[in-house]
């Protein structure tokens, strides 16, 4: 996985990670999810699962609930109300049993394969949880110009600005640094 996709999927919530497979105008990274096979791959990966099977359609309705996540989480990033319209598409696609995990003999988790129907609950009921949960209004938009991705923001003070400090709140000091020191060269 290149750096450019694997930042995709650093928010820390499945359902956020989720999101961020779209392609949008407030991050420069292509659509992920176009067909089948890449819903399977994406999916899978999001939710640890061995293996999603899908069905012609699938990869519609992850699209519409992806888009009701989009609107939803940035309904919080900005405290706004949410769309009664999305909420219902999210509760709709909760409603379907999402993979049903199984122990092994020798007491392991068991490699799980899900169909896309559960996975997409699987995700819906991680995006419930997280905006009727305490971090519910911890979600960010990260103030890094060229990143633009969201992050649960879980620090006691709830000042976080970046996604990852390694990456972009670093990039942001380097920036910082480059610009005040271009101040300090035209003051000379
Ligand atoms: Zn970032």
């Amino acid at each position: 996985m290149t750096p450019a996709v694997a930042k995709r999927f650093r928010s820390g919530r499945a359902c956020l990670d989720f999101a961020h497979t779209a392609e949008t105008p407030d991050w420069r990274e292509p659509e992920l999810v176009y067909d089948r096979p890449s819903l399977e791959r994406w999916l899978s990966h999001i939710l640890g699962l061995a293996a999603v099977r899908t069905e012609p359609g699938d990869v519609a309705e992850a699209h519409r609930l992806r888009a009701a996540i989009l609107r939803l989480a940035r309904a919080r990033t900005s405290e706004q109300p949410f769309d009664p319209q999305d909420v219902d598409v999210l509760n709709a696609f909760a409603a379907a049993a999402p993979p049903i995990p199984r122990l092994t003999a020798n007491g392991a988790l068991a490699p799980l394969a899900a169909t896309a129907v559960a996975g997409l609950s699987a995700i819906a009921r991680d995006a419930i949880d997280l905006f009727a949960g305490p971090l519910g209004h911890r979600i960010r938009v990260c103030a890094s110009p060229d990143c633009a991705y969201m992050f649960v923001d879980a620090s006691r003070p709830g000042t976080r600005r970046w996604c990852s400090m390694q990456r972009c709140g670093n990039l942001a000091k380097v920036h910082t640094h480059r610009d005040n020191q271009a101040v300090k060269d035209l003051a000379r």
